[in-house]
């Protein structure tokens, strides 16, 4: 194995790893380092190391958000997988969740609990990072209106927890842009567990027929501007059969690109490219993309 200059913390860090293996669209180059700690102590070692060495960082959670172009990302990416960072408990009316937790496990130990107000995120793929990051959201609300609390590391190591006017969401936004989110406690509303179950399945069945299936190489391509959605405007500018490379726009559902077998980097941020083009030459609108281009 190279050297890595992680090799004198106790933190197994691998190189050269193949981000298309992380992402949906399965697309792009490699990481130079790559490492899934074992836990926050581990985490910090490393979060320090590229602090101190100027070595770039980024967090990859379920990778259902991100392009990795086809020179991959030259510092390290963590993975946040170890079940320190993955557990979920229930403390009445409050839930508490870490980082790395499947969005769609957090959803399920809600409504189970019979605790409502997170119903809406269930056909949203990723992690409670992830969704927490990017305020992910459905009709009928986002996470962050539910978030007391966000446990954040900082770039010295150091873990805060925020909340109150320190936390703030906006529509696919927030302010966690500055370190490491490492988990959340939320607040919700008690309900019957057997009502909350019909209701999620319901959005669930409106969610499924709202998005892609049958193929996992998707990406959301843009966020939906106010009072209407990034979908209708594709499909009134024509757009919905442009083509570049082996990327094209999933027919049914036009706000989402696919990655067809041999499709590059490039041609997804090249397709998303020229459907923005056209809705803006058409209707006069400029999109803001939802997919984030590492
Ligand atoms: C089929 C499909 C349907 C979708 N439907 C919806 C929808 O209904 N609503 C919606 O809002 N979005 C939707 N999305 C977009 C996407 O699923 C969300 O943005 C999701 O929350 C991303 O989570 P992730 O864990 O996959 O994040 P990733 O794609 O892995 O990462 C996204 C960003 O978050 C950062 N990040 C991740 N974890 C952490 C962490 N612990 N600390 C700091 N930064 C972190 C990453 O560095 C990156 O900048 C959809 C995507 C697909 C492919």
């Amino acid at each position: 194995m190279s050297d890595t200059p992680f090799d004198d913390l106790a933190v197994a860090v691998s190189s050269e790893e193949p981000l298309s293996h992380h992402t949906w669209l399965g697309v792009g180059g490699t990481a130079a380092y790559y490492c899934e700690p074992v836990d926050s102590a581990a985490l910090a070692q490393v979060v320090r190391r590229c602090h101190e060495r100027r070595i770039p960082l980024r967090v990859i959670g379920g990778g259902s958000n991100i392009l990795v172009p086809a020179t991959g990302f030259p510092g390290i990416v963590i993975r946040l997988s170890a079940p320190e960072f993955c557990a979920i408990e229930v403390h009445r009316p409050t839930i508490t969740a870490g980082a790395g937790a499947k969005l769609v496990h957090l959803v399920s130990a809600a409504v189970q609990a019979g605790l409502a107000g997170l119903e809406t995120l269930v056909g949203v793929p990723g992690t409670v990072g992830g969704a927490l990051v990017g305020n992910a959201g459905g009709h009928g609300g986002d996470i962050g209106e539910r978030v007391r609390e966000v446990r954040i590391m900082l770039p010295t190591g150091e873990i805060e927890e925020r909340g109150g006017d320190r936390l703030a969401f906006r529509s696919r936004w927030s302010n966690l842009d500055d370190g490491i989110v490492i988990g959340c406690r939320l607040e919700l509303d008690e309900e019957h567990a057997a009502q909350l179950t019909k209701r999620m399945q319901k959005e669930w069945i409106v969610e499924r027929s709202e998005q892609p299936s049958g193929t996992r190489s998707v990406a959301m391509m843009f966020k939906d501007p106010h009072g209407t959605t990034a979908e209708s405007l594709v499909v009134q500018a024509g757009a919905r059969d442009l083509r570049v490379g082996e990327a094209t726009v999933y027919p049914a559902h036009a706000n989402y690109v696919v990655a067809h077998p041999g499709c590059s980097s490039d041609d997804v941020r090249g397709l998303v490219e020229a459907v923005r083009g056209r809705v803006r030459e058409k209707l006069g609108v400029e999109l803001t993309p939802q997919i984030e281009m590492w």
